[in-house]
């Protein structure tokens, strides 16, 4: 293709791209956090059968911000409070619009020096802020599902192989079968990916909780030796996370591996205020953790950290002809991905952005947000079934008809979203705060809302 031509189509592309983006940032603040029913229905503009024909970018990327920007969900303004996503910092965004123009494939140092290089920072700025061994692998995964299942596959290979079973040679089918322990609040992905490699639920033991969601200490079970031992930080309801300091060391005292799921939850370690909470959490074998939760790097980016390096690379790396000897641990030899984006310059320009202090300002901001928000749901009337010690606040009202009324007419107003979950058997409404965008007056507003609606259904109701 002629280069002139190929470039300024690039350059276009790319223009128009900041144009429409800049747009999309201008009004975020002021629209609708959830979309309205016409903005869900004009996605049918898209309904086509195979396109056969080219089409001008410039077009492409102009129906797109037409008909898919405004049915978006508003996650980077500052009163959307579903699952836990955090907003995406301005460094980390720009980055990541950067990186997509490099387009890097980060599996090799020759594939992509600057990427892996700033990768590498990252990592080590992680273990720093997390206060988890230096000496740790670090993986770039989509998600804290992911880098669950880096971990939990690399606890499997190194619990085997203590006992002379080389799994990479004789497989599952003959191995005795492996004992997991898991919080009876684990998160959906650990059981998910559990099932990937192979641990059936037989195999399973599930570690009864606290009404916070913490693993009980009274009658836990003498862990059988060379389990795996599947721990929390922050439960994805109630924040709460497991008393680390009690199980770890039981759990080392019977060979048992250590994993920790701390998706948001493990940020916690970053503040000196919140940093109790987890306290022992870096004892542990391994961590799974996410930069687009509380970090507020865009999607996706999952973090596996693992103390035994050596146990993520016997099982993730990969050996051919054309791929030259660089690194020792090159990025392809630690995640399950070969190419993958680089993810880990966003982390990078996310720490960067806020330094040691920003990021526990932003941590403390949040659960200081949560706390507010937890009084004025009490003032509406609602009562609060988690102790908010984190940034969740998982919130009930008597009447369950008057829960789902408030949610669909808030997310109907549009002003705020949050999500509806069940706690300890009870509906309930659960709020999330992890976005460095939210401020008091977002936080204010909220409540003023939640209290204005709850008020308006509850007297239709008492008429
Ligand atoms: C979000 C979350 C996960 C899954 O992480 P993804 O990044 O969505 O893959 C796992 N565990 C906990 C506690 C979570 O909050």
């Amino acid at each position: 293709m002629n280069t002139d031509l190929s470039k300024n189509q690039v350059l276009r592309a790319v223009k128009l791209a900041k144009v429409l983006a800049f747009d999309y940032v201008n009004h975020i603040h002021e629209r609708r956090v959830y979309p309205s029913k016409q903005a869900l229905l004009a996605l049918k503009h898209f309904d086509e059968t195979l396109p056969e024909t080219e089409c001008d970018p410039e077009e492409i990327l102009k129906q797109l911000h037409q008909y898919a920007s405004p049915a978006t969900v508003a996650s980077t303004g500052g009163r959307y409070f579903g699952l836990v996503v955090g907003g995406t910092l301005p460094a980390s965004l720009g980055a990541s619009l950067l990186a997509g123009v490099w387009d890097q494939v980060a599996a090799l140092e020759n594939s992509a020096p600057s990427a892996i290089y700033l990768e590498r920072l990252a990592s080590q700025w992680l273990l720093q802020l997390l206060s988890l061994p230096t000496q740790s692998s670090v993986g770039f995964t989509t998600g804290s599902s992911l880098a669950n299942l880096v971990c939990l596959t690399a606890a499997r290979n190194a619990l085997y192989q203590a006992l002379n079973i080389d799994l990479l040679e004789t497989g599952l089918s003959n191995a005795p079968a492996l004992t997991v322990y898991v919080s009876e609040q684990a998160h959906v992905t650990v059981l998910k990916a559990l099932n990937i490699i192979g641990i059936g639920r037989q195999q399973i033991v599930s570690l009864p909780c606290d009404d916070q969601g913490r693993i009980l200490m009274k009658n836990l079970p003498d862990f059988i030796p060379h389990s795996i031992v599947c721990l929390q930080a922050g439960n994805v309801n109630s924040g709460a996370s497991d008393p680390f300091s009690d199980l770890i060391p039981l759990a080392h005292q019977a060979k048992c591996w250590v994993h920790v799921d701390g998706a948001f939850g493990l940020w916690a370690a970053a503040s000196t205020k919140t940093q109790h909470l987890v306290e022992a959490v870096e004892t542990a074998d391994s961590w799974a953790v996410d930069g687009h939760k509380w970090l507020n790097t865009p999607y996706d980016c999952g973090i596996a950290i693992c103390r035994h390096p050596e146990a993520v690379h016997q099982v993730m790396a990969t050996q051919a002809p054309y791929l030259s000897p660089g690194l020792a641990m090159p990025p392809k030899d630690m995640v399950p991905e070969f190419s993958r984006r680089a993810r880990g310059v966003e982390v990078w320009a996310a720490i960067k952005e806020l330094g040691q202090t920003g990021i526990a300002k932003l941590v403390d901001r949040c659960c200081l947000y949560a706390q507010q928000l937890a009084t004025g749901l009490e003032q509406a009337g609602f009562t609060i079934l988690n102790d908010v010690v984190l940034n969740q606040v998982v919130a009930t009202l008597e009447n369950p008809v008057h829960l789902d009324q408030i949610h669909k007419q808030i997310e109907e107003n549009g002003i705020c979203w949050f999500g509806k979950t069940h706690w300890q058997g009870q509906a309930a409404i659960r709020l999330s705060v992890s976005s460095w965008v939210t401020d008091s007056r977002d936080i204010e507003t909220v409540i003023h809302e939640i209290q204005m609606v709850t008020q308006k259904v509850v007297s239709i109701h008492s008429n």
